[in-house]
């Protein structure tokens, strides 16, 4: 019986010895598994932040926690940052888009004094704009030079392509290069927010009675109101004061009033007629080199010291 006894204390001892080898092994397996664990999630962290870790968005993402798998955060994120570049972008270069009023198959007010149409007044006076703004340090583009311009069809296919909105009932199909088409077309020109200002040139007209001077018009009930009323009356101020004897209208409109060129543009914009094509005074300056040249100046005045 001892013998036995001391026989069956011996196998005990031995399984569990073994048990406990057991043990050993697979806590240090799990051990090693746990370690191989964090080390991958150390290299994934650090692979990370060496991935971006110049710009505002990864102190954005290190400090609010987030982490690289969380998906749903991280692309709203890198919007914000495409949005922050647009931003610099528009502040670093001032982008103004003129626009030449009617053209082609529209030729605007005329009349004897003037002796031709307002649109050979109108893209003359953009293209002096253009060069003044442009001697300034502007970079300078035109809704149309006065020779080509795109046609309905085109101007909806590009405005389809940026996703733009446009109500396609408003479009004429008679090739004249509308106020509303050279709008859209300004928008789609302007789809990377580009421009600091758009603005249209015009002559003016009364049929009864007699007027005459500049009159200056924007929209003051759209998205873009505050920054065109900055770029509005600067260039008014500067024109009151550089032709100090010339009527000046200045016009803030509602939406149902405004122009189509000032309401339906998706950025800062204005109208100014340069004078009337009926009064006799306004259109012979209109046709002197010398008091267009002080008129374009007086304009690109107010537009530097206005955005
Ligand atoms: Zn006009």
């Amino acid at each position: 019986m001892r013998r036995r006894k001391r026989h069956n204390t011996a196998a005990g001892i031995v399984t569990a010895m073994i048990m406990l080898s057991i043990a050993v092994i697979v806590s240090a397996v799990l051990l090693l598994v746990k370690n191989e664990k964090k080390s991958k999630a150390i290299a994934e962290a650090d692979s990370y932040e060496t991935y971006e870790h110049e710009t505002r968005t990864e102190k954005i993402l290190k400090n609010d926690g987030y982490s690289k798998e969380n998906t749903d955060v991280y692309p709203e994120v890198k919007t914000k940052k495409n949005s922050e570049t647009k931003t610099v972008k528009a502040e670093n270069v001032k982008t103004i888009l003129l626009d030449a009023g009617h053209g082609f198959g529209d030729p605007g007010t005329s009349s004897d004094f003037l002796g031709c149409s307002e649109k050979d007044v109108t893209i003359r006076m953009a293209k002096l704009l253009k060069a003044e703004l442009e001697s300034r340090g502007y970079v300078v583009d035109l809704t149309h030079d006065g020779e080509t311009f795109p046609s309905e069809q085109e101007i909806i296919g590009m405005a389809d392509e940026r996703k733009l909105s446009y109500k396609a009932e408003k479009f004429e199909t008679n090739r004249v290069f509308s106020a509303y088409e050279r709008t859209i077309y300004a928008n789609v020109l302007n789809a990377e927010n580009k421009y600091s200002l758009f603005v249209s040139l015009h002559v003016n007209a009364l049929e009864k009675g007699n007027a005459s001077g500049f009159q200056l018009d924007y929209c003051c009930e759209n998205a873009y109101s505050p920054a065109s009323k900055v770029a509005a009356e600067s260039i008014k101020n500067s024109l009151e004061s550089n032709f100090p004897d010339t009527r000046m209208k200045y016009k803030e409109d509602t939406y149902d009033d405004a122009f189509i060129v000032t309401k339906y543009s998706e950025m800062p914009s204005l109208l100014l007629e340069m004078g009337y094509a009926t009064d006799e005074g306004d259109a012979a300056k209109l046709n002197d080199a010398g008091w267009c040249k002080l008129f374009i100046k007086a304009v690109a005045d107010g537009i530097e010291a206005g955005i």
